[in-house]
C-alpha cells in the first residue's frame, strides 16, 4: 500500500492518504513532547515501539469486542487504519493516583482506587486540553449522550482487558488516555494509539516507571523503558 498526500502532522505521528479512500496510513515518529508542547525531545526508536505496541493492543482489544481503527501493520513505523472523524475528547481512565490527578487533589502517587475513575479533557491545544464534564460535552455538541455512553462502556472494557493483559506481563496499568472516532455511518470506534506515550505503566514488582514519565520528569533510561515495554508486550 503506497502512501499518498500527507494530511496531518501531529506531535508524535504523521497521517497520510492511502490508495483506499476509507483507510489512512499512520506513521509514528521518534519526536517526543510534554506539557502541551513546552518540552521537546527525541526518544530513539519510540515510533517503532509505539507502532508495534499499539497494534498488538488494538488487535487484542478487537478480539475482546472493542472495535478499533486498526487494519494492518505495514512496516515497523507505519500502519493502515480506518479513516474516522476524531471525537475531540481525551478519555482518561485511572486505576492508581498519579500525574495530574495527584497534583490536582494534593495526594501522593500510588493510591490504588477501589474502582477506576474516568474523566474527559477537551482536545484543544490553544486552551491546554481543559477538563470537561459530560453536560459541557453535550452542550458544546462534541458528542451525543448516546456516543458518551458507548465511549464510557468501551473505556472501562478496555481497562478490564488491558489490566489483565499487562498483569500477565508483570506490568501495572496505572492510567491511560484513549481517543475515539466516528466511522462515516456514525459508529464509534477506538482510534489514535495505546502506547507508553499514552499510558502509565509500572513494573509490577518494583513500581519502576516504564513509560513517558521517564521523559517528562527527566528520569533517564527512556529508550530502555520503551524497549522493555515492547519486549513484554510481545511475550
Ligand atoms: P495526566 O492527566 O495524569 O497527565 O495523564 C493521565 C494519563 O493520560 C497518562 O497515562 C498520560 O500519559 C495520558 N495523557 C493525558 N493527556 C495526554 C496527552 O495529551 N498526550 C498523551 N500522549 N498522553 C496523555
Amino acid at each position: 500500500m503506497n502512501k499518498g498526500k500527507m494530511l496531518y502532522e501531529g506531535k508524535a505521528k504523521k497521517v497520510f492518504e492511502s490508495e483506499n479512500p476509507d483507510l489512512l496510513i499512520v506513521s509514528y515518529k521518534d519526536d517526543a513532547t510534554a506539557f502541551n508542547g513546552e518540552k521537546k525531545g527525541t526518544i530513539v526508536g519510540k515510533g517503532v515501539v509505539n507502532n508495534k505496541t499499539s497494534n498488538l493492543l488494538m488487535s487484542y482489544l478487537e478480539k475482546k469486542g472493542v472495535p478499533t481503527h486498526f487494519v494492518e501493520q505495514l512496516n515497523d513505523r507505519e500502519t493502515l487504519v480506518k479513516k474516522v472523524t476524531i471525537v475531540p475528547l481525551e478519555v482518561i481512565v485511572r486505576n492508581i493516583s498519579a500525574g495530574s490527578f495527584s497534583k490536582r487533589y494534593g495526594v501522593e502517587e500510588g493510591i490504588v482506587f477501589d474502582t477506576p475513575t474516568l474523566e474527559f479533557s477537551y482536545k484543544n491545544d490553544a486552551l491546554g486540553d481543559p477538563l470537561i464534564n459530560e453536560y459541557h460535552i453535550i452542550a458544546l455538541k462534541l458528542a451525543t449522550k448516546a456516543e458518551l455512553d458507548t465511549i464510557r462502556d468501551y473505556s472501562f472494557k478496555v481497562n478490564e482487558e488491558l489490566k489483565k493483559f499487562w498483569a500477565e506481563r508483570g506490568v501495572t496499568l496505572v492510567d491511560y488516555k484513549l481517543e475515539f472516532g466516528r466511522l462515516p455511518d456514525g459508529t464509534i470506534i477506538l482510534a489514535d494509539e495505546i502506547s507508553p506515550d499514552t499510558c502509565r505503566l509500572w513494573d509490577s514488582k518494583t513500581n519502576k516507571k516504564l513509560d513517558k514519565d521517564r521523559f517528562r520528569r527527566d528520569l533517564g533510561g527512556v529508550e530502555e523503558a520503551y524497549l522493555e515495554i515492547l519486549n513484554r508486550v510481545t511475550k
